[in-house]
């Protein structure tokens, strides 16, 4: 018999549509898989030689659990330069991918019972892993009408002694939007009146389309109440590499590191090495492709009449289905082949995902095919 933590928990859905859209393609079916939440690029070369060049070493063993020092040490500085702080590499810890980043992080801070408010549409992996670590979960609906934006008041409504964190994700999976200032602001206002902790989950933070993105780190002085979450997954198309962080205050990494040396030991040696020739690698040519798409996707769907908010980051689109969103990918994928993520994933039924992570010409027929597919409904 399964535990009931885990037999409560349901799969990832993006997983899974992804999966299906996988076997329609080996049955021979020319599908167009929009359902992808990696990069379509190659890992970039130098990271290749990187990896390569340490592999012929041979000493490929154990780490510190919170990952070599260097790296910790190059985060640190990267992060600190960007947002003009002082940053330890004891603050640093470097996880299995993002997603260990987030689960230790919970696992790290919550006490059964304590509460974790997060936003809808929200990110599939962040409800099942607050469960996990034996949390309660808080969820603000957010709407196309306010741009998806949080409302602050709502927030507020909503904290109570038990709240112990505020998880947020900007630029947003599934929204592509950025968070205001003012809202950061009033977030980290609340925290430092409500003590809580303020989880900023910034895996997209290098793939930005706007000049006003604003950072948790570009207002926060320190990291008293700040966990700042990232990796080099989609920055660097390296979602295979596993390789992630996190930055907090020295004893939330601490717990962190325990909490790693006793799961995982440390994380792929080999990985932590490319992950360090990354931060040198610029990805501008990534981002500059990812805008075109971007800007592509926007303009036809703006002439289909389709509603959304234009994304200003990551490589998503959130639109409005008519009438029931999965039946609305069931039958998208059934007569036209092309795989999309239903709303209801994200706890936001009625609409759906795009990903534009996929080449730009194959992105342009599934395009049309979505086209013929709203014109004859
Ligand atoms: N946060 C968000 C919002 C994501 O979309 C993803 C990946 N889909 C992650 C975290 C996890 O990324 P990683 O590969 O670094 O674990």
């Amino acid at each position: 018999m399964i535990a009931r933590r885990i037999s409560e928990i349901p799969i990832s859905k993006t997983m899974e549509l992804d999966a299906k859209a996988k076997a329609l393609i080996k049955k021979g079916e020319d599908v167009i898989n929009l359902t992808a939440g990696e990069p379509d690029f190659p890992t970039p070369k130098p990271v290749l030689e990187a990896a390569k060049s340490f592999l012929e070493k041979g000493q490929i063993k154990y780490t510190d659990p919170r990952g070599i020092y260097e790296l910790r040490e190059a985060i640190a500085k990267k992060v600190g330069e960007r947002y003009g702080k002082e940053i330890s590499p004891d603050q640093v810890v470097v996880t299995n991918g993002a997603k260990q980043a987030l689960f230790n992080t919970f696992m790290a801070l919550l006490d059964p019972g304590d509460e974790v408010i997060v936003f809808s549409p929200v990110w599939v992996s962040y409800i099942p892993q607050i469960l996990l670590a034996g949390g309660t979960v808080k969820v603000v609906e957010t709407f196309m009408k306010n741009d998806f934006h949080p409302s602050l008041e709502e927030v507020e409504g909503l904290l109570v002694g038990k709240t112990k964190a505020v998880l947020i994700n900007s630029p947003n999976n599934p929204t592509g939007v950025v968070y205001s200032r003012s809202f950061l602001e009033g977030l980290l206002r609340l925290s430092e009146e409500m003590h809580f902790y303020i989880v900023s989950d910034e895996v997209y933070d290098s793939l930005v389309y706007t000049d006003n993105y604003t950072s948790i780190l570009d207002i926060a002085k320190d990291f008293e109440r700040v966990v700042y979450i990232n990796g080099f997954s989609k920055s660097h198309s390296m979602t295979g590499w596993r390789v992630g962080y996190l930055i907090s205050n020295r004893e939330l990494a601490s717990a962190v590191s325990k909490i790693q040396s006793h799961t995982t030991s440390c994380i792929n040696t080999v990985a932590q090495y490319a992950a360090l020739k990354a931060i040198e690698v610029d990805n501008s040519h990534m981002v500059q492709v990812f805008k075109e798409r971007r800007d592509l996707v926007v303009e036809r769907l703006k002439k289909m009449g389709v509603k959304f908010v234009e994304p200003q980051g990551a490589f998503y689109l959130f639109f409005k289905v008519p009438g029931d969103d999965v039946k609305f990918c069931e039958r998208l994928l059934e007569e036209k082949k092309v795989a999309l993520v239903p709303g209801s994933s994200f706890l936001k039924p009625g609409f759906v995902r795009l990903s534009f992570a996929i080449s730009t010409e194959r992105l342009a027929e599934a395009l049309d095919r979505i086209e013929d597919f709203l014109n004859s409904h």
